[in-house]
C-alpha cells in the first residue's frame, strides 16, 4: 500500500518505519525543513529505542522517504495518515486544531483516486466531520473517507508498541474505509484485537483512555501521600490492590505526577469537551488539578531537604517526563525545576537522553552536566526526577564523595531506602519510609 504520513514526530516517525517494515511504500511528510533534512541525512530526530535500525534498513530498501512536499506524499496515497500535533490552547485548554486544519486544507488538493484519510492525532470528538468539511471544500470532487485511527504507542516504547498493539480502534463510517484499514493490519490478524467502532466513538476512546490512566496514577499518588502519614507502605498496598483483576496491577507505581505530552493536554481537552457538552466530568477536573499541585508540592519536599543551606546547590538527575524517550514536554521534572528555580538555589541537571531538549527551555538557569555524578558533585541534595534504570545503580561511596551533604529526595523511587541510610544518606522516597 501507498503510504502517506503528514507530521514527522513521536508518532509520525515510529509510524512511518513501522508500516514501511510491514512492506508499505511510506513517504513521511513534514512542514519542518531541518527534521526533514536530518532525515535525509540518515539522522534520527527523535529518540525512540530499536528504531534507529528499521529506519535504517527501510529507508536502504527504498520503502522510506522523506518529504516537505504535500503534493510528493499525497497524490499516489491509498492512506493519508494525519499525524499533526494537537497541543494544548494556551487560554482554554481545549486541543488547538490549527495543524489538524492547515493538513487536512492542504492535503485536499493533491487527493487522486479513492483514498482515505486517517487521523492518528488525538482530536476532539466531531473532528472526522470537520476534516472531512474542509477536504470537500477545497476540492469537491475528490473520492475519499476520512477515519478516526487513534494512536496508543507509550513513547519510548514507539517500536515495540507498533508490532505488539494491545488494540487497534478503527472509526469508519464506510465499509470501503473499513477494509482498507483491514487491509493495512492484516499481519496483525489473529494477533491482535481490531475494534471497528462509529468514528465519534473512536475519537472518544483515545480521550476516556488517556482521562482513565491520569486518573489512575493521581490516584496512587494521592494514597502515596496517605501512606507516608499512615505509616503504610505504597508498594504493598498497590500490591494488594493490583491482585484485584477488576483494578489491575499496572499504573500503580507512585511518583511526582503524570506528565508528556499526552496526558496533561488531554485530560484538559476531555474537560474542556465536558463543559462544552455541559456535562459534568468531576474526576478528571479532580485529578488534573491535584496533578497540577503536586509538582508544586514535590519541589517543596526538595527545597525542604536544604531549608538552612544558604544558596543550595541542587543536583537533578532525570529530565525526560519519563525514562526510554528525551521528550521533555510537560515533564514533571521539568515543572519541578522551574518550581525550584523560584528559588535562591543552583542547579546542576543531568539526564542521558534529554539534555538538548531541555537546554531549549532552560537555557542558562542551570548547568548541565555529563554524567549522574558529575551533577552530584558538590551538591546538597540529590533529586531524582526520571526514573531512567541507570540512575538505580549508584556507588554509594563515590556518590557521598561527590556531595557536600549526603541527603536524596527519591521522586521515582529508585533506590532502596536502607541502603540509601545505611550508607549515611538522609533519604526520602515517595509512598513510604
Ligand atoms: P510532534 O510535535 O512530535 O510531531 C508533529 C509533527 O507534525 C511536527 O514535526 C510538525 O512539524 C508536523 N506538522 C505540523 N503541521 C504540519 C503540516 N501541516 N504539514 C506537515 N507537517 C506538519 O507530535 P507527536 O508527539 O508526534 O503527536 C502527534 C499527535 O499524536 C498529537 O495529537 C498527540 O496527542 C498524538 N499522540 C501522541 C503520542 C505520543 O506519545 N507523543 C501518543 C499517542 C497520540
Amino acid at each position: 500500500m501507498k503510504v502517506g504520513i503528514i507530521g514527522t514526530g513521536y508518532v509520525g516517525l515510529p509510524t512511518g518505519v513501522g508500516l514501511a517494515e510491514l512492506g508499505n511504500d511510506v513517504v513521511c511528510i513534514d512542514r519542518e525543513a531541518s527534521k526533514i533534512e536530518a532525515l535525509r541525512a540518515g539522522k534520527l530526530t527523535i529518540f525512540e529505542d530499536g528504531l534507529e535500525d528499521l529506519f535504517k534498513k527501510n529507508v536502504s530498501a527504498g520503502r522510506l522517504t522523506f518529504t516537505t512536499s504535500m503534493k510528493e506524499g499525497v497524490e499516489n496515497a491509498d492512506l493519508v495518515i494525519i499525524a499533526v500535533g494537537t497541543p494544548p490552547h494556551p487560554v482554554t485548554k481545549e486541543a488547538d486544531m490549527k495543524y489538524i486544519h492547515a493538513a487536512a486544507t492542504e492535503l485536499a488538493e493533491y487527493l487522486q483516486g479513492y483514498t482515505v484519510i486517517a487521523t492518528k492525532s488525538t482530536v476532539p470528538v466531531g473532528t472526522g466531520d470537520v476534516v472531512e468539511g474542509l477536504i470537500r471544500k477545497k476540492n469537491p470532487s475528490a473520492d475519499f473517507d476520512v477515519v478516526s485511527l487513534p494512536e496508543f504507542l507509550r513513547e519510548g516504547f514507539a517500536v515495540h508498541d507498533f508490532f505488539a498493539p494491545d488494540r487497534i480502534v478503527v472509526g469508519a463510517n464506510t465499509e470501503k474505509a473499513a477494509n482498507l484499514i483491514k487491509t493495512l493490519y492484516k499481519p496483525f490478524e489473529g494477533k491482535t484485537k481490531m475494534l471497528f467502532v462509529k468514528r465519534r466513538s473512536s475519537e472518544t476512546i483515545k480521550y476516556a483512555s488517556n482521562a482513565f490512566l491520569a486518573i489512575k496514577i493521581h490516584y496512587i499518588n494521592e494514597m502515596a501521600n496517605f501512606c507516608e502519614k499512615a505509616g503504610a507502605d505504597v508498594y504493598e498496598v498497590a500490591q494488594g490492590m493490583g491482585l484485584d483483576n477488576r483494578i489491575g496491577n499496572r499504573f500503580l507505581n507512585p511518583g511526582p505526577g503524570y506528565g508528556g505530552s499526552c496526558f496533561p493536554k488531554d485530560t484538559n481537552a476531555m474537560a474542556y469537551m465536558g463543559r462544552m457538552n455541559g456535562v459534568n466530568l468531576s474526576l478528571i477536573e479532580a485529578a488534573i488539578k491535584g496533578n497540577d499541585a503536586r509538582k508544586v508540592e514535590m519541589a517543596e519536599r526538595v527545597l525542604e531537604a536544604v531549608r538552612h543551606v544558604p544558596e543550595a546547590r541542587i543536583a537533578v538527575w532525570g529530565l525526560a517526563f519519563k525514562n526510554g524517550t528525551d521528550d521533555c514536554r510537560e515533564s514533571p521534572a521539568m515543572q519541578i525545576v522551574a518550581e525550584l528555580l523560584k528559588h535562591d538555589v543552583r542547579l546542576s541537571v543531568y539526564d542521558p537522553k534529554a539534555i538538548e531538549n531541555a537546554r531549549k527551555l532552560l537555557g542558562d538557569k542551570v548547568e548541565y552536566a555529563d554524567s549522574a555524578l558529575q551533577a552530584a558533585k558538590g551538591a546538597d541534595v540529590l533529586a531524582i526526577l526520571t526514573e531512567w534504570p541507570e540512575f538505580g545503580k549508584v556507588d554509594w561511596l563515590e556518590l557521598k564523595q561527590a556531595m557536600r551533604c549526603a541527603s536524596i529526595v527519591d521522586l521515582r523511587n529508585m533506590l532502596r531506602p536502607e541502603e540509601a541510610r545505611a550508607n549515611g544518606f538522609e533519604y526520602q522516597c515517595i509512598g513510604c519510609r
